[in-house]
């Protein structure tokens, strides 16, 4: 990341960032409405149009778009983690307790906390990263990752394991057999990720133990009327006596509705979903005795921020399985209580009170809630998605740049030489990973006197997902819905291929994305919900066409394979006071940020460490060679 964001001063006159334009002087008169840009917690002022639409457009193959986002790079990177994480010694354990800053970054030994938590998180995401990447290294890897997943499984679909996850800050316990439980959320995972082994490999096997793991949930389920049940200890576990074990973390719903969507999308088991919704009734009702109680409004009942919105995924899931409303609504209720603590660019406190730390796996909670709401009805939230993944996931992908290794050798000038080469060859495994912790202004999270490297191996692997919550839903093909008719829809401005066309997103020069079609069907593209609507272009090839509206996206008709497609819009530019609960105790720190579109490109007071925020979009470096073989 580049030192010149702090330069950039928060004006009227703003800097404009596309190559080659001339900086402009935006007069008064052009000043829009706040209430243009939605979603942002705090006070928006100083809208203005920062890019005009341009009035012709020259083909993809005349015209260099520049350079954004790359969620390939990301996802390649991401297997560099999955890869070289895994310690074959110990069974390919991975690592929870990783601080990149530390010499050493990770200790040895067995690592309690991974059970049935880092391992099952990134169970899911070998499957996702992959997919993305196109790379094929490590598989052997992969496979005998997969198989320790499945040891966790017995016969009958109880998932036994240690409980040391439930006890995250106990990191020196030692357990044995007897300490075994039957792990409610490891089940959850395994579920899901044979949901997706069944999907992509078509092994029965993987389908077959998928539906002993959720019979076995469903003879855990405690049903006070019909069609609506709990859990007797929540996400928690259970002794194999059948009796709860107690433990803090009881009270808090398990994210169990999301995994049996999926498994029963990729396997057609309708038990699953009809166990899908009584389980999202008993969380709507407060159906668990000692379980938190959601409130009309949305108030989560001081319930932990990101095991609250991972159980709510699967509620607005089954408002687009459903069509049915209400659960979109429920979910979206609890989004925008959420949304109401953070800031807006992706930060969220991570505990009930103003606690000044965020939490990567709330952040992707919160992306994959977004992606469910917008789809649910209310297209808008897919700016959030892309806000979130520009300006809180990418800046947090860890990659050791020249400026990190300096530090660690400073930090560590005290334990040597050989142990400080050997702590960055380990450091280096860890790249890939999403980092943790965000701050307001610096990745260390300076103004809230946080100072942070930390790789959890909870938010590593939920990292990721956000990479693939994004690139799943930048263009799909859907079925009529609430969004519109049936075809393929472009809900978001990054780059992707696809099977059904190539999206090229131009930001953050101009407010232009075009697709070129790879299948023939009616297209439908998205501008942001901030964009003048009587200012947005439309293009078949370079010839200008009327715009024809579809509720929130602009419709193509009959596009056929190879025609380019594209909508052009005046790209915003505005300031962002940010509020938030997290200044209840800090009340004498103000934070502004300068928006250009979906992307923050300064931040007042500027980054005092390592900055998050600039005009240039952050490219990360070619991934190792070993994790590119495709
Ligand atoms: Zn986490």
């Amino acid at each position: 990341m580049k030192a010149k964001v702090t330069a950039i001063l928060l004006s009227l006159v703003f800097y404009l960032p596309a190559q080659g334009e001339p900086a402009t002087q935006v007069s008064a008169s052009e000043i829009i409405s706040q209430n243009t840009v939605k979603g942002l917690t705090g006070k928006v002022r100083d809208v203005t149009v920062r890019a005009p639409a341009p009035t012709s457009i020259q083909p993809l193959s005349a015209v260099q778009p520049g350079v954004d986002v790359d969620l390939r790079l990301m996802a390649q990177w991401a297997m560099n983690y999955l890869i070289r994480t895994p310690r074959k010694e110990f069974d390919y354990e991975p690592v929870f307790q990783a601080n990149p800053m530390n010499c050493p970054p990770v200790p040895g030994g067995h690592d309690v906390v991974v059970a049935c938590d880092t391992d099952a998180r990134m169970d899911w995401e070998w499957y996702y990263m992959r997919e993305i990447s196109g790379s094929t290294a490590g598989k052997d890897i992969e496979a005998a990752f997969h198989k320790r997943m499945l040891a966790y499984v017995r016969a009958d679909g109880t998932v036994l394991s240690h409980p040391g996850c439930y006890n995250e800050g106990d990191i020196n316990r030692v357990y044995t057999e007897k300490d075994y439980v039957y792990h409610v959320w490891g089940a959850t995972k395994i579920l899901n990720s044979l949901a997706e082994d069944f999907r992509r490999t078509g092994n029965v096997g993987s389908k077959e133990t998928a539906r002993k793991i959720m019979l076995r949930l469903k003879k855990l389920a405690v049903y006070p009327v019909p069609d609506r049940c709990c859990f007797p200890a929540g996400m928690g576990a259970m002794k194999q006596d059948g009796t709860p074990v107690p433990n803090g973390w009881n009270k808090m719903p398990a994210p169990v509705v999301e995994p049996l969507i999926n498994y029963y999308q990729a396997c057609g088991d309708l038990e699953a979903l009809e166990f899908a919704k009584a389980y999202a009734e008993g969380i709507m009702a407060g159906t668990q005795p000692d379980g938190i109680k959601i409130k009309a409004d949305g108030d989560i009942d001081n319930g932990h921020s990101h095991t609250t919105m991972h159980a709510l995924w699967g509620i607005a899931h089954l408002g687009i399985v459903t069509g049915d409303e209400k659960y979109t609504a429920f979910a979206k209720r609890s989004w925008d209580f959420m949304l109401s603590r953070g800031t807006g660019t992706g930060w969220f406190p991570a505990l009930p009170g103003g606690h000044p730390t965020d939490e990567t796996c709330l952040t992707s909670d919160m992306m994959s809630n977004a992606a469910m709401i917008a789809r649910g009805g209310y297209p808008e939230y897919f700016d959030y998605v892309e806000r979130y993944l520009r300006n809180r996931i990418s800046p947090c992908v860890f990659i050791v740049t020249p400026e990190f290794e300096a530090e660690y050798r400073m930090v560590n000038r005290a334990c040597g030489e050989e142990k400080i080469r050997q702590g960055l060859e380990d450091v280096r495994k860890l790249q890939g990973a999403i980092r943790s912790y965000c701050g307001l202004n610096d990745l260390e999270n300076s103004i809230l006197n946080g100072t942070y490297h930390v790789l959890a191996g909870c938010c590593a692997p939920e990292g990721m997902r956000a990479i693939y919550t994004t690139w799943s839903h930048v263009i799909d093909r859907y079925p009529a819905s609430k969004l519109g008719p049936a075809g393929v829809y472009v809900n978001m401005s990054f780059n992707r291929d696809s099977k059904w066309g190539r999206v090229v997103s131009f930001m953050p020069a101009t407010g232009r994305l075009t697709v070129k079609a790879g299948v023939q069907d009616d297209f439908f593209l998205r501008p942001p919900h901030w964009a003048p609507r009587d200012q947005v272009k439309a293009f078949v090839g370079s010839q200008a066409v009327p715009v024809q509206w579809s509720g929130d996206y602009v419709r193509f008709t009959n596009i056929k394979i190879g025609d380019e497609v594209t909508i052009i819009y005046p790209l915003l530019g505005f300031l962002h006071e940010a509020g938030g609960i997290w200044k209840n105790g800090l009340p004498g720190v103000n934070v502004t940020y300068q928006w250009l579109g979906n992307m923050v490109i300064a931040v007042d007071p500027p980054a005092a460490k390592t900055p998050i925020f600039s005009p240039e979009v952050r490219i990360l470096p070619p991934p190792p060679a070993e994790v590119m073989k495709q």
